[in-house]
């Protein structure tokens, strides 16, 4: 059987009792899909019991009125592979109006496309109604558009306009089958991330799939089907024109998914990194990033223990090597300390990183050099340790230094300061941060509390967060924190004795 897309292959939907039939083994049946493509209920694992309850309810309201009504894209994947989806897409026939006129309770949304959001409390189901291949234009700002009635189509045409084969499944509830038109069940049974069509016209026409192949294989484990990772190699240049605003929001993805360490080194081999973070690899040199991808390694190792870390903590960890060149005994801390967070500064918003992230770093980057230059003066430690971002401070230093048997000492002494404190130590988290980078707020989610337990809260890194904080480059906050902890006993600027007169500087407590 082949599933080489040649993008002129558009296989008819076979009717219904061409179906597979059970195999014992209770993996997926793939033996006759070229003739059906078309699962049955018998023969695939998802359950009902598996879709969240107000997705049913939306997919059922959907059939009862008489439209078409499937579960598609991601969850339809997650479910067929045994994982817990991330959201649950529908794809009907039913128009955005008809949509909003069968659900009261629905907005029209369109940041992509035109979909709407059923909303069930805070929640919503995103609906998107089936579309035709008609690409959509740019409207220049890197969000895709399509406006024309044309738009629409069915569902064999709605499969092929989808990136990834794997993404291109749907879960029809008239009879709980599952419909497959371009071979992703046999992709997922092969572990392929395969383009649907020629991968070189659908990376061209959305250079951002290449990241998103890059984020399922890593994600997954998968591997990238050859005549995509050839499109890719040959094109990873083009990357430069998608919108970098979905560049920078993949990137994420990928650092905060399963297998970081990965997905950062996939986007090094297809030259990604080269073109959207070309100063930053030139700044960070071949070992620089060997020990970035060591960093995501170390995040890696931490989920598989379900201890998750917030994004100030990981968006530092692309900065470490800056502190390469730091030499304790002659560098002096606020000379190093400030290069180093400047070089921060310049990096991050020539890569786009979001100012609040940009701010964490450089005050977490600084406390690495604190914790180097000042372990050995007690009064600097005790009080560094209940500075409200120190947890952070002390979790990037654990999964960047934790396993230098030279820097032992000097981390149990911070340590041991810190656990002398009441409050439990944070930092970490018992559930990925999934916030969204750019409506960042700087609610850690970690410092020193614990979400675990429940919810998240504002955090303590940037309290006083504004609205117009949008842009890069105000950096006043941070100087307010360092003479916070650094000039409050008293210590000279400088100084890398304890401070003279061991006052009460200005820097005032928070
Ligand atoms: P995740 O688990 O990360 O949410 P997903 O597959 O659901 O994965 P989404 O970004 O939520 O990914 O997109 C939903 C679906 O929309 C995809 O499964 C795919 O079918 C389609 N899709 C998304 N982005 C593109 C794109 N750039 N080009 C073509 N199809 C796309
Ligand atoms: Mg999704």
């Amino acid at each position: 059987m082949s599933h080489q897309n040649s993008g002129a292959r558009h296989p008819r939907r076979q009717p219904r009792d061409h179906v597979g039939q059970s195999d014992d083994s209770g993996e997926i049946p793939i033996h006759n899909l070229s003739e059906s493509r078309i699962i049955v209920r018998e023969d695939h694992a998802i359950s009902r019991k598996d879709i969240d309850p107000d997705t049913l309810r939306v997919l059922y309201k959907l059939k009862d009125a008489g439209y078409e009504s499937y579960l598609v894209g991601g969850a339809v994947r997650d479910l067929l592979m045994g994982r817990k989806p991330k959201d649950f897409d529908l794809a009907t026939d039913a128009r955005p109006r008809d949509l909003r006129r069968l659900f009261r309770n629905s907005r029209e949304v369109g940041r992509r496309f035109r979909l709407v959001h059923v909303f069930f409390g805070p929640k919503n189901v995103e609906v998107a109604t089936l579309r035709s291949m008609v690409e959509a234009s740019s409207d220049g700002s890197g969000d895709l558009y399509v406006e024309e009635d044309n738009q629409w189509g069915d569902l064999e045409s709605d499969s092929f306009r989808r990136d990834f084969t794997i993404n291109a499944l749907y879960y029809d509830i008239r009879d709980f089958a599952v419909i497959d038109y371009t071979g992703g069940v046999q992709d997922l049974h092969d572990r392929l991330i395969r383009c649907i069509g020629d991968p070189q016209v659908r990376f061209r026409e959305d250079p951002v799939r290449m990241l998103r192949a890059i984020k399922f294989a890593a994600r997954f484990g998968y591997t990238i089907e050859a005549e995509t990772d050839r499109a890719l190699r040959e094109l990873g240049e083009e990357i430069h024109k998608a919108s970098r605003f979905r560049v920078t929001e993949e990137i994420f993805r990928i650092l905060t998914q399963a297998n970081r360490e990965r997905g950062l080194r996939l986007l090094h081999d297809y030259g990604i990194l080269r073109v959207i973070y070309p100063e930053w690899l030139e700044a960070i040199g071949p070992d620089g990033f060997a020990q970035v991808a060591e960093f995501f390694a170390a995040v890696d190792k931490a989920a598989e223990e379900e201890r998750y870390f917030p994004l100030e903590v990981l968006t530092t960890g692309l900065f470490l090597p800056l502190l390469d060149t730091v030499n304790v005994e002659k560098d002096h801390f606020h000379r190093i300390a400030s290069r180093v967070t400047s070089e921060i500064r310049t990096l991050g918003i020539r890569m786009d990183l979001p100012k609040r992230l940009i701010n964490s770093a450089m005050e977490l980057l600084r406390g690495q050099l604190y914790m180097l230059f000042f372990a050995h003066l007690p009064k600097r430690v005790r009080r560094y340790v209940t500075a409200p971002f120190f947890d952070l401070v002390l979790r990037v230093n654990e999964l960047a230094f934790g396993g230098v048997p030279e820097l032992a000492e000097l981390q149990a002494t911070w340590t041991d300061a810190r656990k002398a404190l009441r409050q439990p130590l944070g930092g970490s988290v018992g559930t990925p941060d999934r916030r969204d980078i750019f409506s960042f707020r700087g609610a850690t989610g970690g410092g020193r509390h614990n979400r675990g337990g429940g919810g998240g809260h504002r955090g303590v890194l940037h309290g006083s967060d504004t609205e117009d904080d949008d842009e890069v480059g105000d950096d006043a906050w941070l100087e307010k924190e360092t003479a916070a902890w650094e000039a409050e006993d008293g210590a000279p600027a400088e100084g890398q004795a304890e401070g003279g007169n061991g006052g009460n500087g200005k820097g005032g407590r928070r």
